[in-house]
């Protein structure tokens, strides 16, 4: 036999979920040749020493954003190197394709606003040379990229292209809705793996408007989703706002007959059953015949924000009026005090899904922009601060960012962070491990080590599920929901995306700030720990150091789904 590279006794978790294995893995001509407990001699390239490793198949990251990153930096870094061999790029329908020329400045705003991507960096960034979404797929597949890519066509790209700056404030007409579809159907055809929205309150745009998808009527969403489902193919996947029941999408998974994915299932302590609820509504549907999954996260969702941009309550209502402002008329707006009685009597007021739930001991000062005066501060909550000083805690945030110029970096801790909870949420048979919004929020938090955290804490130190099982929930599991063919497990036939790993370290390291974006722009990346190599079809990306010099841009466009 001859063979590119084998490696020699890896323990072999193999995606399907079985038991790990002591065994050789050959490959060649970028596929998987053969796997077995012993494969001889073999006329091999290289051959890899894997005795004290685990071999899995690559990672599939099923939400992230790298819509705009992906036109600058093929590489789509930090994810390689963290094990991600396939990215699914578009979520929640905030894409950059189709875009008008005419409409650029307004996507870039909106992806500032929504998805806390530098103005400056997507300015400077974005090499905007196509208009429509298969222009756009083209331009992707002619430059590479290193990992697989497979690409949604998005809602509110979608309704900005056929109606223009009133996608932001108004419901479309039957004419409108139509031409709508035709886009649709013809990014299918072209290769899109389905069609994203959102309906979520958080999911705001330029000036405070909201995302062009909020505004669309069930009619259009169902016009939408039966568009994409007419060849057959397709998942649709959305950010649920509270307002979107969950009979109204059982019924367009029914009329579908595809796939609904719905996001972003986050545990929420002020209202601990939300999410289980939905996750039961989504279990009673399936038992009904219906294709729906809930998408959970394996991380704490915790965000790094200064009040120039503070993402964590910009979903409230109550802060609508400062979200169109900055300086001077900002700083004036968060001093009122009608507005912040505003935000107090909406904090107070319980619900289902919100980001930030008034639990002010899980908000943080991180860094000062004035250490002599405000030094002792950090590291400290604002429920200290508060109690210490005899002010009301909304009172004292805002009173600090604002004496600082809106310079205090806080973090705040919001939701997922009871383990119980979100350990029976990646248990749930209809949960996806999903939710990195990878290429996103990069100011905010990175996520993009989500696999790694799911297989060095949750498999291995906390034991919440098997190391097999974590496996197969972050390979086979979205390429079958996905529609994948051939990746996602180690089987002969199958492409060569591999990560070796050390499982009694594996893990993502802590999140630091690099200024590395077009512009010099700053954003948060994490490393892998335990990551011995990656490899996309065949080729490696990453070593045991990260993403290796003059990264082989070999990951595949997909555009063929079961
Ligand atoms: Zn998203």
């Amino acid at each position: 036999m001859i063979a590119d590279l084998v490696f020699r006794g890896a323990l072999v978790v193999d995606g399907s979920g079985r038991e790990p294995h002591r065994g050789d893995v050959a490959i060649d001509g970028g596929r998987i040749v053969a796997v077995a407990p012993s494969l001889g001699r073999i006329d091999a390239g290289r051959t890899v020493d894997a005795a004290s490793l685990a071999l899995m198949p690559g990672i599939i990251d099923s939400h992230t954003h790298f819509d705009a990153q992906i036109t600058w930096d093929p590489t789509l870094a930090p994810s390689p190197a963290l094990g991600v061999t396939t990215a699914v790029i578009g979520n929640c329908g905030f894409t950059i394709a189709p875009c008008r020329a005419a409409d650029r400045e307004r996507t870039m705003q909106n992806l500032t606003q929504v998805e806390g991507m530098s103005l400056a960096a997507l300015r400077a960034g974005i090499d905007w040379r196509f208009e429509t979404f298969p222009e756009y797929l083209a331009q992707l597949r002619a430059r590479g990229a290193a990992v697989n890519v497979a690409a949604y066509v998005g809602h509110s790209s979608v309704r900005t292209w056929v109606m223009g700056a009133e996608a932001a404030t108004r419901a479309a007409t039957d004419v409108e809705i139509g031409r709508m579809q035709d886009v649709v159907r013809d990014a299918m055809a072209h290769g899109a793996v389905g069609f994203a929205t959102s309906t979520s309150p958080a999911h705001n745009g330029e000036g405070g408007l909201p995302m062009p998808s909020r505004l669309a009527s069930d009619a259009e969403l169902a016009a939408l989703v039966d568009a994409m489902a007419e060849g057959g193919r397709g998942v649709f996947m959305l950010t649920k706002g509270g307002q979107t029941s969950m009979a109204f999408l059982e019924s367009l998974a029914a009329a579908s007959a595809r796939p609904v994915m719905v996001a972003a299932l986050l545990h929420n302590s002020v209202a601990p059953r939300a999410v289980f609820d939905d996750l039961d509504a989504i279990a009673a549907a399936n038992a009904r015949g219906r294709r729906m999954l809930g998408q959970v996260s394996c991380c704490p969702l915790t965000m790094d924000f200064t009040l120039a941009s503070p993402y964590p309550v910009e979903g409230l209502k109550s802060w609508q009026p400062a979200l169109s402002l900055s300086g001077e008329r900002l700083k004036r707006k968060l001093a009122d005090k009608p507005f912040r009685d505003g935000v107090r009597a909406e904090l107070a007021t319980p619900t289902t899904f919100r980001l930030f739930n008034n639990e002010w001991d899980k908000v943080q000062v991180v860094e000062v922009a004035q250490p002599e005066k405000h030094a002792a501060l950090e590291q400290k909550s604002i429920a200290e601060i508060a109690a210490v000083q005899g002010s009301d805690p909304l009172d004292t945030m805002l009173d600090l960012a604002i004496a600082e110029d809106l310079k205090t970096v806080f973090t705040a801790q919001l939701l997922n962070s009871d383990e119980d909870a979100v350990g029976r949420m990646l248990n749930h048979p209809q949960s996806i491990v999903s939710l990195s919004d990878a290429g996103a929020h990069l100011t905010f938090f990175n996520d993009a080590g989500f696999g790694l955290h799911l297989l060095g804490h949750w498999a291995r130190d906390r034991g919440t599920m098997s190391m097999s099982e974590a496996v197969r929930r972050l390979t086979s599991h979205p390429t079958e929901v996905l529609g994948i063919a051939d990746r996602g497990m180690l089987r002969e036939g199958f492409a060569a995306d591999l990560l070796l790993f050390d499982p009694a370290t594996v893990g993502r390291g802590p999140k630091r700030r690099v200024c590395d974006l077009p512009g010099g722009a700053a954003r948060l990346t994490t490393d892998a720990i335990g990551a011995h190599g990656v490899w996309v079809n065949g080729r490696q990306v990453a070593d045991a150091t990260g993403l290796i010099a003059n990264v082989p841009l070999v990951g595949n466009l997909l555009t063929q789904f079961n």
